[in-house]
């Protein structure tokens, strides 16, 4: 299987005439080749992407409303197939691409298809006379997306982009790439107007960094790690080319004693190893109030060790394999530096002896806030667990670290909920719940899990350009 860019409403080889290799998670076998794609294709891509920029920006909101969510009904009338390809080459369990994922990924269409014919800009009446402010779109944008949620946040960029008006070229990971190149070519079934939505693939200095400082692009939205992220921000700067950023995360969960811990232990369990941890969301850090510590921690080491690890297509599997044989290395090395720092491995703590880069559920414990087990992002099934005395020490300890993308804090006591919800440093806390998504909500994180809000306005404010009027009365 080939899977091509998808340039002006066509599909397109690499102008190299490169591929690279695809591969299945669960066996470490190349099963398909994506286009190698390099500069020419992304200029290519951003040519047809100026071309549709005037009708489609010109487009009463409406009609841009209605193609979106001719593609969201083509999407969701395939949804089985695109979970399966996403099961393939991420290696995630078929049911959560079933009944998440690509069901997310049709929602965000939908939602930012209902977003063009709601969004509004403001007004400003003073005694000098009226302010109005114009929101008009940017143009072409890009948008560079990862591979652990793969066609949930490529949609969760492109729909915003263009329900504001712009037109887009969109870069997938190149590890996996089949649910993007799928979603291409549905777009050309349904006679999507062409250059509207452009799919270049490749590797991220021979693609991304090509779409980054082109001067016709005129934002970036990247998901991703935060090495890249800063890379991104260094091409931008000198353009000064709006950029969003959504980057890594080392979350805490902080259990308190008065919580509901035991009715919730699924869904706190499921916070750290949800996708094999490849989730930038997911909880990997827990801290646990002493007094419930040594019940709390042997009850989620029988959980976590209960997940059932073996093949995404089997109905009943918790966890695949990881993505890449990169990743696989990462994660096995960063239990081998926890062991070296000292911690205690609880469960798991190895790769499973079968082909396939699957490493067992990890909880690993006795390891302090500072060590680089708890502040480095492992991004996979390697939960830790530490306890903690009272409020100000749960709150030094989450606190601890460089990231501030998420925290759920789970606790009975609301005026405590409510403090943390204000200290904790980070751009999302969930209360006695986890993953809770409304996609109006601002979605993203602060220090060096980045810069920018992503959802709802925030979104729609990111792909346009406020003008303001003055007008004398
Ligand atoms: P990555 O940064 O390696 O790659 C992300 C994308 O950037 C890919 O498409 C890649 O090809 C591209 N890229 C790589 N080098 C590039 C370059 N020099 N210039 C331009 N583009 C380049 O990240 P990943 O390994 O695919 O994803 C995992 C990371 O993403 C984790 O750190 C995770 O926390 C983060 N993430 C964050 C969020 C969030 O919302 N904050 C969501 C999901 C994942």
């Amino acid at each position: 299987m080939r899977l091509t860019h998808w340039i002006d409403g066509e599909s397109r080889d690499a102008s190299s005439g490169r591929w690279l290799d695809v591969h299945d998670p669960a066996t470490a076998q190349p099963y398909a080749q994506v286009a190698a794609g390099d500069a020419r294709d992304v200029d290519a891509a951003i040519a047809a992407a100026q071309r549709a920029f005037p009708a489609w920006s010109s487009l009463p909101n409406s009609e841009r409303a209605r193609w979106m969510e001719r593609l969201a009904d083509a999407l969701e009338a395939r949804l089985d197939d695109f979970a399966k390809a996403e099961a393939r080459d991420g290696g995630k369990p078929l049911k959560l691409a079933r009944d998440i994922e690509i069901p997310r990924a049709v929602s965000n269409l939908r939602f930012f298809a209902h977003a063009a014919t709601q969004f509004a800009s403001e007004s400003h009446h003073g005694q000098a006379g009226l302010n109005y402010t114009l929101r008009q779109a940017l143009g072409v944008v890009g948008t560079i997306s990862p591979w652990n949620l793969p066609l949930y946040l490529f949609t969760w960029k492109i729909a915003p982009a263009l329900a504001a008006g712009n037109t887009v070229v969109a870069k997938p990971s190149e590890i996996t790439p089949a649910s993007a190149a799928m979603l291409g070519e549905l777009a050309a079934e349904i006679g999507f107007p062409k250059g509207v939505l452009n799919i270049v693939h490749g590797l991220g200095p021979d693609v991304g960094e090509p779409l980054v400082i082109d001067a016709r692009t005129k934002a970036i939205s990247f998901t991703g790690s935060t090495a890249v992220g800063k890379r991104i921000a260094t091409l931008a700067a000198p353009l000064l080319k709006k950029v969003s950023l959504e980057l890594g995360g080392k979350n805490p969960t902080i259990v308190f004693a008065d919580s509901d811990w035991e009715r919730n232990l699924d869904t706190i369990v499921r916070s750290a190893f949800q996708n094999s941890g490849q989730i930038c969301l997911c909880g990997s850090r827990l801290l646990i109030e002493r007094r419930i510590y040594a019940e709390f921690r042997d009850a989620f080491v029988e959980r976590a060790t209960a997940l059932k690890i073996g093949d995404p297509m089997e109905a009943d599997v918790d966890l695949g394999p990881l993505v890449s044989q990169a990743h696989f290395d990462k994660v096995v090395g960063a239990i081998e530096r926890a062991k070296q720092e000292g911690g205690q491995v609880r469960c798991g703590g190895q790769a499973l002896q079968r082909p396939g880069w699957f490493v067992a559920p990890t909880v690993i414990d006795g390891l302090g806030p500072d060590c680089a087990t708890n502040r480095d992002e492992i991004f996979g099934p390697v939960a830790t667990l530490q306890s903690f005395e009272d409020d100000d020490d749960a709150l030094h300890r989450a606190n601890a670290g460089d990231y501030g993308l998420a925290a759920s804090v789970w606790t009975r006591d609301l005026a405590r909920a409510h403090r943390f919800a204000a200290q904790l440093h980070c751009g999302i806390v969930w209360i006695n719940t986890w993953l809770m998504r409304d996609l109006r909500t601002p979605f993203g994180g602060m220090g060096q899990s980045g810069l920018g809000r992503e959802g709802g306005l925030e979104a729609m404010r990111f792909f346009t350009e406020p003008r303001n009027v003055g007008i004398a009365l």
